[in-house]
């Protein structure tokens, strides 16, 4: 028999993995991108900050696309890798590994979920288990609140009690989570495992000991010792299993001893179906939705307009005639400010060929707040004898044109007497 080599580990993948997700959770909120944050449901301004776009609530089928998106990533990624988010990436799985840690190095054992040891060392477990939730509670607040205006009025006493509340509570159910239930959430409460049950496909990422493998073991039960969900993996894949490959590397450290390869191993399938059996109707039609969705998405986010102009004529001024036989025609516009910046903005109107058109009103420096909206009235002169169709923009301060409407002009009553 050749000689075995050393047994390779998952642990420290795993770690890494979890820590990197963790980093990326953790400081997702202060990362900006042309001056805009990553990611961040701003409250003040009721709006989506997502990779440097800022959605409104005018743009929510957008929100609603992006959010259908995820939810079906998801679903694709359990129905190809199974739990693989709970045991590597999810951050109720990594807090509760780090509380289990400190714990550890504080001296205490954790047994059927509780800590067993002295008083002292429990008390100062606990006080990094709430250290710790107010940190993830603060995490949570900053995807709302901007991170940086966050810390500089709380270090300053100004910071909002809605914020203050939020922060408070959540690091309360965090703390509870940490210092009392732990894994009962990914066993008993969590809907995530109980979908998984459904999504499972014959060909999804399991982790478990092949028949073939059982003649070959002997029985030590490291496997079973370490796995934190509590499952004998010798019996059989079961949905509790999250997929951490602790009972892989255990069995690999064992088996190691006696100079030969772990029984434990990664699959698609537990009876060797394979990958190819995830291409299958139902994973090829998640993902053509994915596909679409994204483009779907991709598109309306670089199409969106920074601002909106409506237009109509007045209902409450008739059109007229000036002294030169002009259309005088009354409008009322409502602009809408989609930006995250203010602007200042101009109307201009020409007919549908290019020929500017005379505009008299509120049409010159309108100043709008992000997300602001005004309505404003103007009287547009046209030379028109008959229905004409015209053309009004919206400029901003740099004269960059951002959107335009057509409208129809009717001649004045009396206009076709008018001399040529
Ligand atoms: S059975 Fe193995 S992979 Fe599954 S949860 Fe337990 S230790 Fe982790
Ligand atoms: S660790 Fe490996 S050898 Fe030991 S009981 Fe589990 S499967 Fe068998």
């Amino acid at each position: 028999m050749p000689e075995p080599s050393p047994p390779r580990l998952l642990a420290p993948w795993r770690r890494l993995f979890q820590w990197l997700c963790s980093l990326i959770i953790l400081g997702l909120p202060f990362g900006a991108w042309q001056g805009r944050s990553l990611l961040r449901l701003d409250i003040d301004s009721l709006s989506l900050h997502l990779a440097g776009q800022v959605l409104r609530l005018e743009d929510l089928h957008l929100v609603l696309f992006a959010s259908l998106l995820l939810v079906i990533v998801f679903l694709l990624v359990t129905m190809v890798f199974g739990r693989v988010w709970c045991g590597w990436a999810c951050p109720q799985t990594t807090l509760t590994d780090l509380a289990e840690w400190w714990s550890r190095k504080l001296g205490l054992k954790i047994r059927d979920n509780r800590l067993q040891g002295a008083m002292w060392r429990k008390v100062l477990a606990h006080c990094g288990f709430a250290l710790l939730a107010l940190l993830v509670g603060a995490n949570l607040v900053w995807y709302f609140v901007d991170p940086y205006r966050f810390l500089a009025e709380l270090a300053t006493g100004g910071l909002h009690p809605g914020a203050i509340g939020t922060w408070l509570v959540t690091a309360i159910l965090v703390y509870a989570d940490l210092g009392f239930v732990r894994r009962l959430v990914c066993r008993d409460f969590c809907p995530y495992g109980r979908f998984q049950t459904v999504l499972a496909d014959r060909g999804t990422l399991v982790l478990h000991r092949p028949a073939s493998e059982a003649p070959r073991c002997i029985e030590c039960g490291a496997c079973v010792r370490v796995c934190p969900m509590g499952i004998d993996i010798r019996e059989g894949y079961q949905v509790e299993c999250i997929n951490c490959g602790r009972c892989l590397d255990a069995c690999r450290q064992v088996m190691a001893r006696l100079k030969q390869p772990g029984l434990m191993v990664y699959s698609f399938g537990t009876e060797g179906a394979g990958w190819r059996s995830l291409v299958n109707p139902r994973t090829l039609l998640l993902s053509l939705a994915v596909a679409l969705l994204t483009t779907i998405l991709a598109l309306g986010v670089f199409n969106r307009k920074e601002a909106s102009l409506k237009v109509a004529v007045s209902h409450t001024a008739a059109s007229r005639l000036d002294t030169s036989g002009r259309t005088l025609t009354f409008f009322d516009a409502w602009i809408s400010n989609q930006d995250d910046r203010s602007h200042s903005y101009h109307i201009t109107a020409g007919t549908v060929e290019g020929m500017p058109l005379e505009i008299r009103g509120q049409t010159r420096n309108i100043q709008l707040q992000p997300g602001e909206n005004q309505a404003v009235s103007f009287v547009l002169l046209t030379p028109a004898r008959e229905k004409t169709t015209i053309v009004l923009y919206l400029a901003d301060e740099t004269g960059r044109e951002l959107v335009s409407q057509e409208a129809i002009v009717l001649p004045a009553a009396g206009a076709g007497h008018q001399p040529e």
